[in-house]
């Protein structure tokens, strides 16, 4: 069974910096893997499959990549090109699923929620684009065989169990367990597999459809909201015991 596996790096900061376009700058800024993917990962490598992972972003999310096939995935693809930039949500998904049709896998795996854009649309977007099921807020994949997967959703009110026919797509919501690490051979393999990188003249795809100019939404202003803060600090023991006094949280 093939498997593409959508992974996104996302700031490892809380303090974002925005280009002029009033976009997040991405580049040259410490990134981790998107926590959502972290379970994405899991799912798949719990199945019996080929994976590919597939990345959409700067040349720095190569070595993202490479740490997920320490893992235990096959192949990586970075899909990265400056004409991607300032792409929105249907943007990105149009790309990823151009990059992904190339070699059309049986099972697609997302995360529910990126942590930075947090949107959730970008799973969906792809399946739609691919016109292949989709299943969000998925908990558990039950089981997978050659044609169908049935897995575990989550709602508002319970959970439901589904079964669709492959290919779909599922986004994976967070789970309970533990994270694998990478054993010494999956880092040796890592760092002989070579990470193929596709740009635009790769998919087929008109610069018009990628990046700022094929995205249909932008960001009109970035802000900070203004914190308030209502509290006082006080420091050392007794001037916080006697204005606990004061305010009869404590007697005597
Ligand atoms: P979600 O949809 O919440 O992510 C869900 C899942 O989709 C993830 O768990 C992952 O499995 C998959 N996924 C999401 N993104 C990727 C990816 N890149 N690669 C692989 N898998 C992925 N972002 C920029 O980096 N640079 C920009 O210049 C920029 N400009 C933007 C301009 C506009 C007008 C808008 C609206 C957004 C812009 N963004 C930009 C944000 C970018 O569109 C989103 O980060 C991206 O579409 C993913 O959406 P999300 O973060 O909500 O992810």
């Amino acid at each position: 069974m093939k498997i593409a596996l959508c992974v996104k790096q996302v700031p490892d900061t809380d303090d974002i910096k925005w280009t002029e376009n009033n976009t997040m700058q991405r580049e040259g800024v410490e990134s981790i893997i998107n926590p959502y993917d972290v379970y994405a990962i899991e799912a798949a490598l719990k199945l019996n499959g080929q994976i590919t992972v597939y990345t959409m972003g700067p040349l720095q999310a190569a070595e993202m990549l490479k740490s997920i096939i320490a893992l235990g995935a096959d192949k990586g693809v970075l899909i990265s090109d400056k004409k991607f930039a300032g792409a929105d949500t249907f943007a990105t998904g149009k790309t990823i699923s151009a990059a992904i049709k190339k070699d059309m896998p049986d099972l697609i795996i997302c995360g529910q929620f990126a942590t930075d854009g947090d949107t959730g649309q970008t799973g969906p977007c792809i399946a739609s684009l691919l016109g292949i099921p989709q299943v969000t807020f998925v908990k558990e994949i039950i089981e997978c065989s050659d044609n169908k997967v049935k897995v575990l959703r989550v709602l508002e009110d319970g959970e439901e169990k589904v079964e669709v026919t492959l290919p779909a797509l599922i986004c994976i919501l967070k789970s309970d367990f533990e994270p694998s690490r990478a054993k010494i051979n999956g880092i040796i393999k890592a760092q002989e597999t070579e990470i193929e990188v596709l740009t635009l003249e790769d998919l087929d795809l008109t610069a018009d459809e990628a990046g700022i100019k094929g995205s249909p939404t932008y960001v009109s202003k970035a802000f900070r909201p203004e914190v308030k803060h209502f509290g006082q600090k006080y420091e050392g023991a007794e001037i916080i015991y006697d204005k606990l006094k004061e305010i009869g949280v404590i007697n005597g």
